[in-house]
């Protein structure tokens, strides 16, 4: 009897791994693409402009459940950050991290996700500005999902960007947890749609540049939600950075060319098709232009070029 059960335990857990490495494989060495690299507009040095990141929270995961032919034998670090961007004209905060409230929110997460979606919290983006006695103007969101909107209702009333159709999906009967938590948004008054005006820029057919200077440019990021965006900051035409928000979870992911891990992408992402097509162009873009750093916004290395705002 005893046998038999050590025969049907060595069969599932054979099994197991062999669903996790077929699983795995799916979604990487996606095809390289042709590109069609618009002209820039003016990058100058500005050294009148400040970039700092603050770390919210980290988490740990393995690297198999970030990209698709990661190792199930590899534990990585995960970050949740806000980004300031100090500039003469308002400072610009890219996403919020993990807020005041996180601990609140997270139980509204159901039981069966909350151990994919674990933090370690640390002090919140507002807690540490506030120490440094810096002010927020703006916030410009990658886009609504829990883990970037957690902290909006921690400041004092800034402007808060995002798209019409991100934030209609967020008001919907479809957005529910563990993506959306409705409480971190519901009744803000000061949300505003990004309309992108100011045409074609690097690969991306549209643009928004936020302050016409060239040094904050916003592009659509499409499907991991239905208003993702990404963000160029440009500090001159060497120091580049592009947060490109969840549309992938690691930098592998473009250097790779590859999805999340099949499971964890069919929960999180809205379309896989349209993600491909961005991975694809970005990870070809990036090729063409090696002074930019991309910045996934959970990769804790990516984060690791910008200077750190600690409290
Ligand atoms: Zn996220």
């Amino acid at each position: 009897m005893a046998m038999k059960k050590f025969k049907y335990l060595t069969g599932f857990v054979f099994l197991t791994f062999l669903s996790f490495f077929i699983l795995s494989k799916i979604g990487q060495n996606l095809p390289e693409t042709k590109l069609n690299i618009q002209k820039q507009t003016g990058i100058t040095d500005r050294k009148d402009i400040q970039i700092s990141t603050i770390q919210t929270g980290t988490f740990e995961t393995l690297e198999g459940f970030l990209y698709a032919g990661g190792s199930f034998f590899k534990i990585k670090k995960g970050t949740h950050n806000a980004t300031l961007i100090s500039h003469p004209k308002g400072n610009l905060l890219i996403d919020t991290g993990l807020g005041r409230k996180v601990d609140e929110q997270f139980l509204e997460i159901p039981t069966v996700f909350k151990p994919l979606f674990g933090y370690k919290k640390k002090l919140p983006a507002a807690d540490v500005l506030a120490k440094h006695h810096m002010k927020v103007s703006n916030i410009v969101l990658t886009h609504m999902h829990w883990d970037h909107a957690s902290g909006l209702k921690d400041f004092e009333n800034p402007n808060i960007y995002t798209t019409s159709s991100e934030y209609q999906f967020s008001e919907s009967v479809d957005a529910k947890p563990p993506a959306y938590v409705k409480s971190q948004y519901a009744g803000l008054s000061n949300i505003r749609f990004i309309e992108f005006t100011d045409g074609p820029y690097e690969i991306f057919d549209q643009s928004f540049d936020f302050y016409k200077d060239g040094s904050i440019v916003i592009v659509r990021l499409e499907g991991h939600s239905p208003g993702s965006l990404g963000i160029f900051v440009n500090l001159s035409k060497n120091q580049r950075y592009f947060f490109t928000g969840d549309l992938t979870w690691s930098m592998a992911g473009f250097h790779n060319r590859a999805h999340k891990f099949y499971v964890s992408s069919l929960l999180v992402d809205t379309d896989r098709a349209l993600i491909e097509k961005e991975i694809v162009g970005i990870a070809n873009f990036l090729q063409l232009r090696p002074e930019i750093k991309v910045i996934p916004a959970h990769d804790h290395n990516a984060f690791e070029v910008l200077n750190q705002l600690k409290e």
